[in-house]
């Protein structure tokens, strides 16, 4: 059986219809038909403004943000979700904590949806920290249907790494 590591946390009969459509050689088609669209977010710059548009419009009174960035580093097989770090950095004596969003690299040539449900995840963690209720409710508010959203991000980083119906 083909372990699916992007969705343990998910029920089996769910794994099952995705290793059912990996099986058929139809998890691409499964994903370009709902998700044919790729959003124009290139730079980091273009980055940092659309996800401090999202702040602005949700999380106006959250501690603010240092720095956004595509990292093309960022290890997604442990970090499928991208990064929230606080940095420290000595300023002028004072050990000062440094926000930063990082993405990982290959959500530049991702679905709109997907770039906007990787943000808006690491957006709730300057509220919460953990992954729990709280966290997924601040999700759902900034992005209705945020919980299907992020399972079919983890099926396409399933089908990324699978590599083997990718349209040509
Ligand atoms: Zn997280």
């Amino acid at each position: 059986m083909t372990p699916l590591k992007y969705l343990t946390a998910y029920p089996a009969s769910l794994q099952d219809q995705v290793r059912g459509l990996i099986a058929d050689n139809r998890l691409g088609e499964y994903l370009a038909k709902r998700y044919p669209e790729r959003h124009a977010v290139q730079s980091d710059k273009a980055l940092y403004a659309y996800v401090m548009d999202l702040k602005q419009q949700y999380l106006r009174n959250a501690p603010g943000i240092d720095k956004v960035l595509y990292d093309s580093k960022l290890d997604v097989v442990r970090k499928a979700l991208g990064l929230h770090t606080a940095v420290s950095r000595v300023q002028g004596g004072k050990l000062k904590a440094k926000k930063e969003i990082r993405v990982a690299a290959l959500f530049r040539d991702a679905a709109p949806e997907f770039l906007q449900m990787i943000v808006v995840h690491e957006l709730a963690h300057l509220r919460e920290f953990d992954h729990n209720k709280a966290f997924y409710q601040l999700c759902e508010h900034m992005l209705p249907g945020y919980h299907q959203l992020e399972f079919d991000l983890r099926v396409y980083l399933t089908w990324r790494e699978l590599g083997a119906d990718r349209p040509v």
